[in-house]
């Protein structure tokens, strides 16, 4: 269903209000807390500069790590305060105290055009298990809502989807709202020729998303160590490799019933180990040694993959086909990122859903270059597998 997203407010919704923002800044620090990719915070800023035009006082909330519930220094939201204020050009006011008492009279002292970020919601003790006496001690704190994590909407947390029942309005933010119109748009009305392509680790994992685009798809290209599982299930030797024999009854159903619709790398790049990159060596699939496993799709594959994502005009993308981190087993995943880079240029819609799947895009400065990149990596997979978000259902319905 359609939500009703920031955008839908009216001035008078707006002005003056405290606007309670569910933003996800959820960020990698290094050990001495500095942020090492600000990505989601760059995120957050549309709605935030959309929130200050129409005159409202902010109110930003995060979590961030996994604190077990109680304050852990460790996953204080203070970079981010700062971080916000020198890209924001705002004064950005942090509330330290995780009392929530503390937190109202803050929320109450904001002026018009203010902006405050209260410390990580994940160090209160209701926020995972949704306690709906944080979730309405939470809703005090704003006369309307915003919520624009995406990626924490697949979680019922206080924060996320339990303030929403307290309080109205509660509306989509711009992060969120361009996240289920790329992610959706694919899934309900794509431009064809329309091509998936799936890697990562574990079949066990993508399963649900392979049932729910299996019937969409014009091709479903699946790469990394889950190609490994389908290998054993069609007979092959697969080494050392990575293979889930409890899912191998499952691939070889998968492959009755998808036909010509589910390719599999043709060759693989194999080594002894991921540390002996020296022993690395492409092999047809039907040549997997016995002693070596299977690191990343051949070039022959990333060369006939790119030519499928080249002939697509929607192409969505979850899991690195090989060991991205690791080279030389980056190469079939950065062509298949380099593939899309040039498919945009060609005016396909390209997404790319997953956490490792962005990381390797932004590695190779391809990021830019995509349609959409995801800033959920849990959260895009579940609405891919068809899944309602419990931080978006709880939103008011589009008018
Ligand atoms: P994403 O975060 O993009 O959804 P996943 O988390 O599902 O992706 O999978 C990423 C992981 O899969 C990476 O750590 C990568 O090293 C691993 N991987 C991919 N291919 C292989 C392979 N052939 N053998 C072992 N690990 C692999
Ligand atoms: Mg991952």
């Amino acid at each position: 269903m359609t939500k009703r997203n920031v955008r839908d407010l009216t001035e008078q919704e707006a002005r003056g209000k405290r606007a309670l923002v569910r933003a996800d800044f959820n960020i990698p620090l290094d050990d001495n807390r500095e942020i090492t990719d600000d990505t989601r915070i760059r995120a957050a800023l549309p709605t935030i500069e959309l929130l200050h035009k129409l005159g409202a006082r902010i109110v930003l909330l995060s979590h961030l790590g996994r604190p077990k519930g109680k304050p852990d220094l460790r996953y204080s939201l203070l970079p981010v305060a700062n971080r916000l204020a020198e890209l924001t050009g705002r004064k950005v006011c942090f509330v330290e105290s995780t009392d929530t008492d503390e937190a109202l009279q803050a929320t109450r002292a904001l002026e018009d055009g203010e902006m405050l970020l209260l410390e990580n919601t994940r160090f209160l003790g209701g926020e995972e298990t949704n306690d709906p006496r944080l979730a309405r001690a939470l809703a005090e704190l704003g006369d309307f809502f915003v919520n624009d994590a995406f990626g924490a909407a697949h979680r019922a947390h206080a924060s996320t989807a339990g303030v929403a029942e307290h309080l109205r309005p509660a509306v989509a933010g711009l992060l969120m709202q361009t996240e289920l119109d790329y992610l959706g748009g694919a899934l309900d009305e794509p431009e064809r020729p329309f091509v998936a392509i799936l890697g990562g680790s574990k079949i066990s994992g993508k399963i649900d998303v392979i049932e729910k685009l299996l019937p969409k798809v014009d091709a479903l290209l699946i790469g990394g160590a889950m190609a490994c599982t389908f290998y054993r299930a069609m007979g092959l030797e697969t080494g050392k490799s990575l293979v889930e024999e409890d899912r191998v009854a499952m691939a070889k159903d998968l492959l009755a019933r998808a036909g010509t619709r589910i390719t599999l790398p043709h060759d693989a790049t194999v080594a002894r180990s991921i540390e002996d990159a020296k022993s690395a060596h492409d092999v047809p699939r039907e040549g997997i040694p016995r002693d070596e496993a299977m690191f990343d799709i051949g070039p022959r594959s990333a060369a006939s993959f790119a030519r499928a994502i080249a002939s697509a005009r929607t192409v969505i993308w979850n899991g690195p086909m090989g060991v991205s981190e690791t080279p030389p087993f980056d190469a079939g995943t950065l062509a298949v990122a380099l593939a899309m880079a040039h498919a945009t240029k060609g005016g396909a819609t390209t997404i790319v859903g997953g956490g490792d799947s962005a990381a390797a895009c932004a590695k190779a400065g391809l990021d830019k270059r995509m349609s959409h990149v995801s800033t959920g990596g849990g959260a895009s997979l579940e609405f891919l597998e068809g899944k309602p978000l419990p931080g978006v259902e709880a939103l008011d319905a589009a008018r």
